[in-house]
């Protein structure tokens, strides 16, 4: 079997923070292109740079889920300039898998960015793409999910981070 490319929970590159693109070349292009398709093949809504192992502040988030006709993005250099609401959902990710918990953020975001041609760009999101918007933007700044649970629910999910940690280290 293929080893996945995702780094997982304990890698200390999902802790860094990730360095805005000034260059949109053909690195970057590469990039953007390979982490869709990881993406993909992992059925994820989102992935940050860091889950690859770079440090560009670059994600992908593709929002086709079920009977939800989404949207694929690639966003560099993204920024939430508004945001409104509360909102606490179920939520997981691909450096975490199997884990999930409820995290409370805002309900709607605006979010600017620039596309892979250069042009900059302003999205407003609400539901499962502002979600991941913030979720992958949390991630190119070393913030995880499970920075927003409880005490009490981390203490829960303790035996399967542990778990995470010494995985990510034979990887
Ligand atoms: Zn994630």
């Amino acid at each position: 079997m293929e080893k996945s490319k995702i780094k997982l929970y304990g890698d200390p590159v999902l802790r860094k923070k990730a360095q805005p693109v000034k260059k949109i070349d053909d690195r970057i292009r590469t990039e953007a292109a390979k982490m869709l398709e990881i993406m993909r093949k992992a059925r994820g809504v989102g992935l940050a740079a860091n889950q690859v192992g770079l440090l560009d502040r670059l994600c992908v988030i593709d929002t086709n889920r079920g009977d939800t006709k989404g949207e694929i993005y690639t966003l560099l250099n993204p920024v939430i300039i508004r945001n409104e609401g509360k909102l606490k959902v179920e939520e997981g990710c691909l450096s975490f898998p199997e884990l999930c918990g409820e995290v409370e953020r805002p309900a709607y975001v605006r979010v600017r960015a620039v596309d892979l041609e250069g042009r900059e760009f302003e999205a407003d999101a609400e539901g499962l793409l502002a979600r991941a918007l913030q979720h992958e933007i949390d991630h190119l700044d070393g913030v995880l999910f499970i920075d927003y649970l409880s005490f009490a629910k981390k203490l829960l999910m303790k035996k399967e981070l542990d778990a995470l940690k010494k995985l990510s280290k034979k990887r």
